[in-house]
């Protein structure tokens, strides 16, 4: 199976990353890795370049657009156009304003940046959308990226079925064992063009716990629960989704 998303590059997998990449290729559960700093992206590339079943993915989170000083955010952005070739996808990138509602104007545009370098290269985009799901729809059309991933997905149903139809998908994090928005889109929404992700460290199935890549394992439990299928139908189909949008 494949982790979609996940942040394994982040501090606080440090003291324990080994036991943690240990624990995934033991359960033979691939990561898609996304850096979001200039130091996360250089351990993300040591990652995918000594482990197979590690990728890595780099953009610009929309929390940090109004924390990054002009220069930082153009040497991120450098940094990221530089490492291309060893990238699966650009982002996560994209509008939060849940997080921050107060950089709109700037998160618009450093989304426009990403997904702008992401048509350039004809890289797969993933989009980080809370608050704002329909307006990110919009850019990606406008701008007409072939490939976008809306990640952790937490919108309306309506906008979900909005994105699936333009061509794009959609992929659930490990909230889907505890929320019942999350479970309603579970329900509702095409296997095809879902993909399943933990986003560890955060959102874990687990109180209490940091969440961790092996952790999808129980989010394609649920979702098999949901749906009435065999679990292993949803690894299959999850884990071909996630596949084909990476190219991996
Ligand atoms: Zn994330």
């Amino acid at each position: 199976m494949l982790d979609a998303h996940a942040h394994i590059s982040f501090k606080k997998f440090n003291r324990d990353r080994d036991e943690v990449l240990e624990r995934c290729r033991r359960a033979g559960v691939g990561v898609v890795d996304c850096a979001v700093t200039r130091a996360t992206l250089e351990r993300s590339l040591e990652l995918s370049s000594s482990h197979d079943f590690v990728h890595s993915t780099a953009g610009v989170h929309p929390y940090k657009v109004a924390r990054l000083e002009r220069r930082e955010l153009e040497a991120l952005l450098d940094c990221i156009e530089r490492s291309v070739e060893q990238l699966v996808a650009l982002g996560e990138a994209g509008l939060d304003y849940h997080l921050d509602a107060e950089s709109a104007e700037e998160q618009r545009e450093v989304f426009k940046a990403v997904a702008s370098l992401a048509r350039e290269y004809s890289m797969p985009l993933v989009v980080h959308a809370r608050g704002a799901e329909e307006e990110a729809l919009h850019v990606l059309l406008e701008l007409e990226v072939e490939r976008a991933l809306f990640h952790c997905y937490g919108g309306s149903l309506e906008t979900a079925m909005r994105i699936v139809e333009s061509g794009y998908v959609i992929s659930l994090a490990t909230n889907l064992c505890f929320s019942e928005h999350h479970r309603e889109l579970a329900r509702a929404l095409p296997l095809e063009s879902l993909l399943l992700e933990t986003d560890s460290p955060y959102l874990s199935p687990f109180k209490g716990r940091r969440n961790e890549p092996v952790f999808v394992l129980k989010s394609a439990e649920e979702l098999a629960g949901i749906r009435g299928i065999p679990k292993r139908e949803v690894v299959r189909v999850t884990t071909r989704n996630a596949r084909r949008f990476y190219g991996i």
